[in-house]
């Protein structure tokens, strides 16, 4: 990498109010709270700055990693090589209009939206509400519960690897169980649209804390983790199939499985990656040779760009 980096992150500091933390640990920005350091981590104050920053960076050739709330990811103990951008927050607001019409940068939080929607009067980001991410990494995921977030989103704008700005429809983003066109394209999204409906503030904020409420009785919470760390394969669920084949409760080094929900890989402590990636291979072994099912990651392993 040479002098390139340093150069670029002199010109960042000197046109953007992003900060700039070389060598940060990425522990502390991933909810599973493990990781090596960042060579830089970049943190944007909004989606202008970041596609500033990304295309800068693109130009000269350095590595940049994507990172919304981090808690789908699982950070690599070597670190990550040239720029970590976090895209979680933005000084931009969140707009919403009467025709049910919202407009928001992709940096916001989904569970602070959702909150903000139902203080507001607008319905439709109750299945979601409890996701513990951005409104980024979201669309990245195709997150959701009950529903997903691809039901009541209408239009993303997003950077190309290329650095073309383009706008997708709801039906080009070709939505899927955990999937979208974003997975795995490099891709940045910058601003999302949602149509929601109209209901009574009141009740809207009940039901929000109520989904956040059994979410905390349903979900291990008081661990570090990222969430379900299998797919769905057809027709059955993992924790299911763990439970199962006999792996609640076991670990490598401080990589547990939870007691309480299976597809839960909780951190009790001093936990690498490389347990986690442990435990997960011992999981799908012992789950293999039990039902037959290979089961697949939906958490994503994070790695520089080439
Ligand atoms: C306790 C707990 C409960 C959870 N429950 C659920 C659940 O019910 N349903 C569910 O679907 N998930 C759940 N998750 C997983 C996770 O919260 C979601 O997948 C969430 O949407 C990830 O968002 P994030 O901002 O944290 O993304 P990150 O984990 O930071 O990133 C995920 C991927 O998106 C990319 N990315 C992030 N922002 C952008 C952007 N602006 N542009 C381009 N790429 C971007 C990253 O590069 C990465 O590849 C849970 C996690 C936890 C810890």
């Amino acid at each position: 990498m040479g002098k390139r980096v340093p150069r670029i992150i002199e010109k960042i500091k000197a046109a953007t109010g992003a900060c700039v933390i070389p060598g940060c640990s990425l522990a502390e920005y991933t909810t599973y709270r493990v990781g090596g350091a960042a060579e830089y981590l970049v943190d944007p104050v909004n989606m202008e700055e970041a596609s500033w920053i990304i295309q800068n960076a693109w130009r000269e050739g350095i590595p940049v990693t994507i990172l919304g709330a981090g808690s789908n990811v699982i950070a690599p103990d070597e670190g990550i090589e040239g720029i970590t951008l976090i895209l979680n927050g933005s000084n931009v607001p969140p707009v919403f209009y009467d025709n049910g019409i919202l407009q928001v940068e992709a940096g916001v939080s989904l569970i602070e939206l959702a909150k903000l929607a139902a203080m507001e009067g607008y319905s439709g980001f109750e299945p979601i509400a409890g996701i513990p991410g951005t409104v980024g990494g979201a669309i990245m995921m195709n997150a959701g519960g009950n529903g997903n977030i691809s039901d009541i989103l209408t239009k993303v704008e997003a950077l190309t690897s290329s650095g073309r700005r383009i706008q997708l429809t709801n039906r080009e983003m070709a939505f899927g169980y955990r999937k979208s066109i974003f997975r795995g394209s490099g891709w940045l999204i910058l601003n999302a649209e949602f149509k929601l409906g109209r209901g009574k503030k009141e009740q809207l904020m009940k039901d929000f804390e109520r989904i956040n409420e059994e979410r905390r009785i349903q979900y291990p919470m008081d661990l570090p983790s990222a969430g379900s760390v299998f797919k769905r394969p057809p027709g059955d669920y993992p924790g299911r199939l763990i439970e199962e084949a006999g792996c609640k409760g076991m670990n490598v080094g401080d990589a547990v499985v939870s007691s309480r929900h299976a597809n839960f890989i909780l951190n009790r402590g001093s936990a690498t990656s490389a347990d986690i990636l442990g435990l997960v291979s011992e999981i799908r072994k012992m789950v293999y040779s039990r039902s037959g099912v290979y089961l697949e990651l939906e958490q994503i392993l994070l790695a520089s760009r080439p």
